[in-house]
């Protein structure tokens, strides 16, 4: 019987989730997974795949992984978990801290030690139908053959590094779901992202044996995607389980977006999304939102999205704001103070008079409102270090498509980047 409840730094996550990257490795958590040196590792020092595992509880085997549990329940941080360690120096609400609250049900089981796998983190691999510009090989196929001929001299890859993106297996191979499918029976909630998820034949049919086996009334299902795909076998297959989230991406409105995400086409995306909005009730979504990846390109567009979003009845009025970190040369810190400074007055303008509509959902929402309290923070933070601006300059002679796309959308944007 372990002491975890008076810890600190417990996590819950280590005892209840598996999280398997797109090549395969586990890792503790979406968070810790940032950093390639965090994935979980045999006893000799080798990174544990799905593929070479014999079941997802044997992990267990991994002495890491025990360490790292140990370390949790003993206020203590293991070095896989610095990301939440410095965000709560910070201030601020950690991974760690809302999954804690959200699986506070399941403590008692792991002080007992008879905690089950409740979560599945899936990221099913590199296939993608997208290439969009702050991307990159490990999330899609289509950058592989890309990456040298756009990508700046400073970050291009060597053969053998893009090789080992041509092809990410795991989500193809029979045996892995066989694994996998061993302990869903206490599953509560999976989380599915890609490459594009809505993509995979195979998560599909695991989808459906879940469906068959009875589980699925049991598990809230978690899909981030393009929504460039939106099938009636999908739809059927949501029906059936507990509760459907949804996380769209979205960069831009019209030509934006198809400049942010090359190969989307703006008017099946919006008719896609019209298209939930409008079959919203008759199944099971708990939300449908939006997240925004703030970068410098799109900084601008963030007002644009939240006006677009007021033409919808469902899908959430605001978006999320991820915050775009690598490439360094993308970060929106880069832009000039003033452009900053005049677009956190746009968008707490927006969001004033947003909030304080007859309809909108203070409580539900307070976790779309508290990500733009963070990204103006991150907008007024120190710009990173000089090394990295001029690579836009490289990337935008290299890259003619974004060029002259960006020429047609912004052309004062574009000659700053140049200028940097
Ligand atoms: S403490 Fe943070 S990084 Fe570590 S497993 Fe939990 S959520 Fe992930």
């Amino acid at each position: 019987m372990m002491n975890v409840k008076n810890s600190k730094t417990l996590c819950v996550l280590p005892w209840l989730m598996r999280y398997i990257h797109n090549d395969g490795r586990f890792y503790l958590c979406c968070i810790s997974a940032s950093d390639p040196d965090n994935a979980l590792k045999d006893d000799s020092g080798k990174p544990l795949f799905v593929q070479n595992v014999k079941h997802l509880n044997l992990l267990d085997d991994c002495q890491r992984l025990q360490t790292i549990k140990k370390l949790l329940s003993q206020n203590q941080w293991p070095d896989e978990c610095r990301k939440c360690r410095e965000h709560e120096a910070r201030g601020s609400l950690s991974h760690r801290l809302l999954k804690n609250k959200e699986f506070a049900k399941s403590i008692d089981s792991i002080e007992s030690g008879t905690s089950n796998i409740e979560i599945l983190d899936l990221r099913l691999g590199n296939f993608c139908n997208l290439r969009c510009v702050m991307c990159g090989p490990d999330a899609s196929h289509l950058w592989v053959d890309k990456w040298n001929q756009l990508q700046p001299k400073s970050l291009e890859m060597n053969k053998y590094q893009l090789d080992s993106f041509k092809f990410q297996p795991w989500p193809t191979q029979n045996e892995v779901w066989q694994k996998i499918k061993q302990d869903s029976q206490h599953l509560v909630s999976i989380e599915l992202a890609g490459g594009e998820p809505l993509l995979s034949n195979e998560a599909k049919s695991f989808l459906t044996s879940l469906i068959q086996d009875g589980h699925a009334q049991n598990i809230e299902l978690n899909i981030i995607t393009n929504l460039t795909v939106l099938t009636e076998d999908w739809l059927k297959i949501w029906s059936h389980f507990k509760r459907v989230s949804l996380r769209i991406s979205l960069d831009g409105v019209g030509e934006y977006q198809e400049l942010m995400r090359p190969g989307l086409r703006w008017e099946s995306f919006e008719k896609n999304i019209k298209k939930l909005d409008l079959i919203y009730l008759q199944f099971p979504f708990s939300e449908v939102n939006i997240n925004f990846t703030l970068q410098a390109l799109n900084a601008k567009q963030l007002v644009p999205v939240m006006k677009w979003l007021q033409e919808f009845e469902h899908i959430a009025p605001l978006p999320h704001v991820s915050i775009l970190s690598e490439p360094e040369y993308m970060d929106s810190r880069w832009l000039s103070e003033s452009i900053k400074t005049d677009l956190i007055k746009l968008w707490n303008r927006e969001l004033d008079s947003i909030v304080s509509g007859p309809q909108f959902d203070q409580i539900k929402n307070q976790w779309l409102i508290d990500s733009f309290e963070r990204a103006s923070g991150w907008l007024k933070g120190p710009a990173p270090k000089a090394a990295q601006a001029h690579a836009w300059s490289q990337r935008l002679l290299k890259d003619k498509e974004l060029h002259s796309q960006l020429k047609k959308c912004d052309l004062e944007l574009l000659l700053f980047l140049l200028s940097l």
